[in-house]
């Protein structure tokens, strides 16, 4: 199964707004299948098709029971506050604590057209307003309070120099142990 190379921070691919899927065909089922190796391999538990390039409002997750893919999600309803570490698989080494919604509710297309409704909170209502994010060209620094975005995007402009980040990084990186997404 073919798998892909993740696009990393950097890539104008990633700043893009991914565009509706208006037929899902063999192509289409075979990208869902090359991103679902791509996240293992990368040991992540979500990968939005931007990710690996593709403009294509679809994405695909794990958080455990088996992998799952999603065309055309929408954030149907949102509710809550939570505060909690996100790590990004285009952002790698980046655990950092976002706030987003704690419940959302989601509406979108499985690969047989089917209608999918899903209420979801704790990680995976984390994983599916992330990748809704990398759909509309939103990185999970661009929701940080202005002073640690600075902070991380120091980081990130450093890094790409060659610098040494490492202590910065241990100040802004938080702990946690959930996959990156
Ligand atoms: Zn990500």
């Amino acid at each position: 199964m073919a798998s892909y190379d993740i696009r990393q921070y950097g890539d104008p691919v990633l700043k893009q707004v991914a565009r509706e899927v208006e037929r899902v065909d063999g192509a289409l089922v075979a990208l869902a299948e090359g991103m679902v190796a791509t996240m293992y391999e990368a040991e992540g538990a979500g990968l939005a098709a931007p990710q690996v390039g593709v403009q294509k409002r679809l994405f695909v997750y794990d958080v455990g029971d088996g992998p799952e893919v999603v065309v055309n999600p929408e954030l149907v309803e949102v509710e809550g506050e939570w505060l909690h570490p996100e790590g990004c698989l285009s952002l790698p080494g980046l655990r950092l604590d976002i706030v987003r919604p704690a419940r959302v509710h989601l509406h979108g297309y499985d690969l047989e057209g089917h209608e999918l409704s899903l209420d979801a909170d704790d990680f995976l209502g984390r994983v599916f307003q992330h990748e809704l994010d990398h759909l509309d060209g939103v990185l999970m620094i661009e929701r940080l309070e202005e002073d640690a975005r600075k902070q991380a995007l120091g980081i990130l402009r450093d890094r790409a120099l060659g610098l040494d980040t490492r202590a910065r990084e241990a100040r802004l990186v938080t702990a946690g142990d959930e996959r990156p997404v």
